[in-house]
């Protein structure tokens, strides 16, 4: 039985501000009684550390929302208010309920609970409109989801054969591809926005320890990150090739993104790289209208791995905003179907990225068609960053992060990475499902709102 694979998050609050929901604010009435630190058992109320005769501000981060404080205190001076910031965070895809549960698995690496007295609806858009199948739950209580057998979460990256050939006296005729190992289906991407050399680098000694890469700009690529370089997919340009080959010289992996040139000119440009590097190669290509015909054409021509990427909300790129724009989850699927018609699909690694914003995100992806995903946006809230979705994305880091030390902002990461980690082991468990390999285009274990919706519904209206 292989190890184990096993990520190990520990506590790393940050101490900077954050939204939250409700904002728990002490008044000016309070006479330091401390009866409020008596009652919460979440330690929400402390005493100060300078002057322990005085009440430190309340903690918003630990706290329930059981009101016992606030009913408690013989002043009245507690109050729990709507956070300004809360209702002016976000947008219609990231959510400000979903940037806060990121930003507590980075916390401490827990599962978040939710859904205890849900009133919301019940789905929605995009990967909200996909329920999957629980029905193998067996007696979690006694026996733990994933308490007996074994759930593998690693994905191989490369080409594979779709047959082997013998020769007459029996011997291997075919030859293996070459293929990496990553233990989690989860890929890191720098996001495009500018960001500081010390969060890029949090992001490949994370992905280090979790047997992971992070997908870079070749030209962030300095020689501080040269240690790294087995967890780092340096990624570049056709034309910017010949002017890094030390780099693509040392990487596993390489991502070129995608060029018109590269539609009739594959088996060129994997010569060209072969010269210089035995790395694997990613073609990285916009989820536009015609990507089920690229990625189709690239994979008859031996396209190892092809990365299709949506964009920020999980949205086709180039369709007109709103109407009739695919996201990810049924562009996925619709490439998947094409590579399958094909009886091509099993030969190469399709990896999905743009949109995906929670743990059960990925799983779904996979269900979809996709054999791993790639993040950015989960990891930058999780480090306090906020996103404001009004007319375009901007993201907002907070003041202060540049002077939080690396190994924190690592460890955030791993913290989160292990609460999606215990997510998709939850998910695969129930699913009944023990590898992610497995998880790949399984369709037929998620319920699709749109396809009962037309099925119930579609000879009525
Ligand atoms: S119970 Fe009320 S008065 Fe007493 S310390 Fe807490 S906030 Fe102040
Ligand atoms: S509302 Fe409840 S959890 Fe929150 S601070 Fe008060 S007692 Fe603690």
């Amino acid at each position: 039985m292989p190890k184990k694979y096993h990520i190990h998050p520990k506590a790393t609050p940050l101490d900077l501000d954050y939204i939250f929901k409700f904002k728990i604010v002490r008044g000016e009435d309070c006479i330091n009684c401390g009866k409020c630190s008596k009652v919460c058992i979440y330690e929400a109320h402390k005493r100060s550390k300078d002057d322990p005769r005085k009440m430190a501000d309340p903690n918003t981060v630990v706290c329930r929302n059981c009101f016992r404080c606030i009913q408690e205190c013989p002043r009245g001076a507690l109050e729990k208010s709507l956070d300004t910031g809360f209702l002016n965070t976000g947008g219609g895809y990231w959510k400000a309920d979903m940037l806060i549960s990121l930003w507590k698995q980075a916390e401490d690496g827990n599962v978040p609970v939710s859904g205890a007295g849900y009133r919301g609806p019940f789905t929605g858009p995009g990967f909200d409109s996909m329920w999957t199948d629980m029905s193998e739950i067996v007696r979690p209580t006694r026996d733990g989801i994933h308490g007996r057998e074994y759930i593998n979460t690693s994905v191989e990256l490369g080409r594979r054969l779709n047959h082997l050939v013998f020769g007459a006296e029996g011997q291997l005729i075919s030859k293996m591809p070459d293929t990496v190992d990553v233990s989690l289906p989860i890929l890191f991407d720098v996001p495009t926005d500018k960001l500081s050399s010390h969060i890029k680098f949090a992001m490949v000694k994370a992905a280090a320890e979790l047997n992971t890469f992070v997908i870079m700009p070749v030209t962030d690529i300095t020689a501080e990150f040269e240690k790294y370089c087995d967890n780092i997919i340096p990624r570049l340009a056709v034309t910017e090739i010949d002017g890094h080959k030390d780099i693509m010289k040392k990487a596993r992996i390489v991502s070129i993104d995608y060029d018109n040139v590269l539609l009739n000119n594959l088996v060129g440009l994997r010569e060209k790289i072969k010269k210089v590097s035995h790395a694997l190669t990613i073609i990285r290509i916009p989820a536009v209208k015609e990507v089920e015909y690229t990625a189709t054409k690239l994979a008859h021509d031996g396209a190892e791995i092809i990365h299709i990427t949506a964009d920020y909300r999980g949205r086709e790129l180039d369709s007109a905003k709103g109407s009739g724009s695919r996201h990810l989850k049924d562009i996925i699927r619709s490439v998947h179907q094409r590579l399958v018609e094909d009886h091509i699909r099993d030969e190469l690694t399709i990896i999905a990225s743009g949109g995906i914003a929670m743990a059960e995100n990925v799983t779904k992806a996979m269900l979809c068609g996709a054999d791993l995903t790639a993040i950015d946006l989960p990891l930058m809230i999780g480090l306090g960053a906020r996103i404001f979705e009004d007319r375009e994305k901007y993201l907002v880091f907070p003041e202060g992060l540049a002077k939080i030390p690396t190994p924190i902002v690592t460890q955030r990461m791993i913290n989160l990475m292990g609460a999606w980690h215990s997510q998709i082991l939850e998910m695969m468990g129930a699913m009944g499902i023990r590898e992610a390999r497995r998880l790949r285009g399984e369709s037929g274990r998620a319920i699709f709102f749109e396809e009962i919706d037309k099925d119930t519904f579609g000879k009525l209206f």
